[in-house]
């Protein structure tokens, strides 16, 4: 018999307004003897099924519920809705890379399966990321689904994340399914040839989420410059911003600034196979004191991207967070040349768009300049956020033009 978890009735509402979480004040009683893990029934106080989920006492998030219909759970289940996630996606010859299951919001909490298709040998490639135990557990039978339904080469885990620990889970990596990925994967996006190392680089591999306002930068050079023009890529990673607009536009330079050497390396790689080394350059810098002496040496730039890491990482580090941020684009504002352009991100979760953007407007108030909101920027179409749940809005940016 499944285990039923009791929550009390001011909490019975979000969850049947289908919030996929059930904290642990919410519960009043289990009925059972749940193993962690384990998928329970949970039901109101007067026993009334409202959904079924699966659980973790270790977590303050006790129940993640996978569905709010009375239907079981089992590998049929499984493979339905990694079906329905599949479809939403559309990969192209152009696109190779995708986020295939976009946790919570794709109505797999604690799922994360990004594809990264390999245009040399055909080949295709997902990567994993358990992030709850729930899903720890039932890794190996989703990788294999995954696998059996995409048809793809290997499956390799990267559930090296913080977040972890709040489940009581540790570190892993591993092939899981297939073979184990060549390093780095050569995916295309938009065509152009970027390599991807799904072993070390940042989140499983690559910014996959930034790929829709890398299109966008692209767009904008194309219509507004016709003649030479000079890009920042501040917190650049492996570049990928500014070889899309090199390789899309020949008069584009661009400098690329990152703290992490390993991921400037696998840039200057990427440079050097579209043959755009000699407009693209990469220089290891803290981002902060780089846009301060910038300043202070009176550059300026025509287009500047501003998408630093998670800033807050908590409700309690939004001041903080709020201050760098402001800090940070004051000092972009400074380095857009008159009539340029500021592509500004924040991807932290605890900041809304609407502090965000007003965060930026402090930063410019301070600078006596003047900016346009020309567009309210967002992650790209395989992020997608499930309405009922808005934690899932993380990625938030403006593309502003600044006078
Ligand atoms: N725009 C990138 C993703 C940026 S992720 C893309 O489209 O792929 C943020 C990057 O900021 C990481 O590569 C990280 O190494 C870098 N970073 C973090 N703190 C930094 C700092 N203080 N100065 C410079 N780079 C920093």
């Amino acid at each position: 018999m499944e285990s039923k978890i009791v929550v009390s009735p001011d909490r019975e509402k979000p969850i049947r307004n289908q919030h996929p979480w059930v904290f642990s004040r919410a519960i009043t009683s289990v009925k059972g003897d749940p193993k962690p893990g384990e998928i329970v029934t949970v039901e109101n106080e007067k026993g009334r099924f409202l959904a079924r989920g699966y659980w973790n006492p270790k977590s303050q998030i006790q129940v993640r519920i996978l569905t709010w219909r009375d239907e079981a759970i089992n590998e049929e289940w499984w493979a339905s809705q990694l079906e329905r996630a599949f479809s939403a996606r559309h990969i192209s010859e152009f696109d190779t890379a995708a986020r295939l299951v976009n946790a919570e919001s794709d109505y797999l909490p604690g799922l994360i399966i990004d594809r990264y298709g390999y245009d040399e040998f055909g080949k295709d490639w997902l990567v994993l990321q358990a992030l709850t135990l729930g899903i720890d557990e039932r890794k190996q039978m989703i990788a294999e689904l995954a696998s059996d339904l995409l048809g793809a080469d290997g499956v390799y885990e990267r559930s090296d994340v913080d977040v972890r620990r709040k489940e009581g889970l540790k570190s892993v990596t591993g092939t899981l399914v297939g073979e184990a990925p060549p390093n780095p994967i050569v995916i295309l996006e938009g065509e152009v040839p970027i390599h991807v190392d799904v072993y070390q680089g940042h989140k499983t591999g690559f910014y996959l989420d930034q790929r829709v306002n890398r299109a966008r930068v692209v767009d904008l050079l194309m219509d507004e410059y016709d003649s030479e023009c000079r890009m920042l890529n501040l917190f650049s990673y492996t570049g990928a911003f500014g070889l899309r607009a090199a390789s899309a536009h020949p008069d584009v330079r661009v400098i690329n600034i990152d703290s992490s050497l390993e991921v400037l390396e696998l840039g200057e790689k990427n440079a050097a196979d579209v043959e755009v080394s000699d407009r693209i350059e990469f220089f290891q810098a803290d981002v902060m004191e780089f846009v301060r002496d910038q300043v202070g040496d009176n550059e300026l730039y025509d287009v500047i991207i501003c998408d630093p890491p998670k800033f807050a990482h908590s409700a309690q580090q939004v001041d903080r967070a709020a201050r760098g941020y402001k800090d940070l684009n004051m000092h972009s504002f400074r380095l857009v040349k008159p009539g340029g352009y500021l592509f500004t991100f924040s991807c932290s979760g605890a900041i809304t768009p609407d502090l965000f953007q007003k965060i930026v407007f402090g930063a410019l108030a301070d600078t006596g300049r003047q900016a346009q909101i020309i567009a309210h920027l967002g992650a790209s179409d395989d992020h997608p956020i499930a309405l009922t749940f808005p934690e899932g809005e993380y990625l938030k940016g403006l593309l502003l033009r600044v006078y």
